[in-house]
C-alpha cells in the first residue's frame, strides 16, 4: 500500500476532483486518510496566491512556494509517522513545471536550481500525473475564477515540461479525459498495490 500519494497536472486536468473523490472512497474503505493541497491555505500559501494574482515576480512566486512547502513537509512528515495515508493535490512537481517554464531566459538551468533548492522533500511513493490537452482543461474551467498560469501557450509548454520530468518509477501518467470515477477506480487500485520500487 503506498502512503504519501501526489496529483500533479495543469489547470482543469481533474485533480482535485479525482483527489478528492479518491480520498472519500479511501475513508470508506476504513482507512486513515488525509486530503492536502498546495499552495496550503497557511500564511506562506496564503501569500503565494496573492503574488501569483498580482503578477510578482517569477522569482519571488518560485521561492514563495518552495517557502509554503517548507512548512507543508513538515506536517505531511508528521501525518505519515501518525500512520495516515496523505493525498496531497499539487507538490514539488507543480513548482518543478510551472516554474520551470516560467523561468525560461532568467537564468541556465531553471529547473535544475529548482531542484537544488527542493532537497528537503519527501519523496511521494506515487505521483499521478493528469494528462490533458490545455484547450479540453481550460475549457473546464471556463466561469472558474482564472489566474495568470491558465492561457493554452503557456500551459502547453507546462503539459510538456511535466511529461518531460515524469521520469522516476514514482510517477503515473493517467489519461485526464477519461470519466471521472474510471480514474478514481484507477488511482485506488493503484494505491492498494505494492510500493513496487
Ligand atoms: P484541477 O484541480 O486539475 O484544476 P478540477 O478537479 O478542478 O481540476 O476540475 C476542473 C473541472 O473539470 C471541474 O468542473 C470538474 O468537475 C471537471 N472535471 C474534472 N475531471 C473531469 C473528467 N475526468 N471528465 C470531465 N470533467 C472533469
Ligand atoms: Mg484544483
Amino acid at each position: 500500500m503506498k502512503k504519501f500519494i501526489t496529483f500533479e497536472g495543469i489547470d482543469g486536468s481533474g485533480k482535485s476532483t479525482v483527489s478528492k473523490r479518491v480520498y472519500e472512497e479511501l475513508k470508506r474503505r476504513g482507512y486513515s486518510a488525509i486530503y492536502t493541497f498546495e499552495p496550503t491555505d497557511g500564511e506562506i500559501g496564503k501569500c503565494t496566491k496573492k503574488c501569483i494574482d498580482k503578477g510578482a515576480d517569477p522569482l519571488v512566486i518560485a521561492l514563495l512556494f518552495i517557502a509554503d512547502r517548507i512548512e507543508h513537509v513538515r506536517k505531511i512528515k508528521k501525518w505519515l509517522e501518525e500512520g495516515h495515508i496523505v493525498l496531497c493535490d499539487r507538490y514539488v512537481d507543480s513548482t518543478y513545471a510551472y516554474q520551470s517554464v516560467q523561468l525560461e531566459g532568467q537564468m541556465e538551468d531553471p529547473l535544475e536550481w529548482l531542484r537544488q533548492l527542493s532537497n528537503f522533500v519527501i519523496k511521494p511513493d506515487r505521483t499521478f500525473l493528469f494528462d490533458i490537452d490545455p484547450e479540453e482543461a481550460i475549457s473546464r474551467i471556463k466561469g472558474r475564477k482564472t489566474t495568470r498560469f491558465e492561457n493554452a501557450e503557456f500551459l502547453k509548454k507546462v503539459r510538456k515540461r511535466y511529461i518531460d520530468i515524469a521520469t522516476e518509477s514514482r510517477f503515473k501518467i493517467l489519461d485526464a479525459r477519461k470519466g471521472i470515477e474510471d480514474l478514481v477506480k484507477e488511482c485506488v487500485k493503484d494505491i492498494m498495490e505494492n510500493d513496487g520500487d
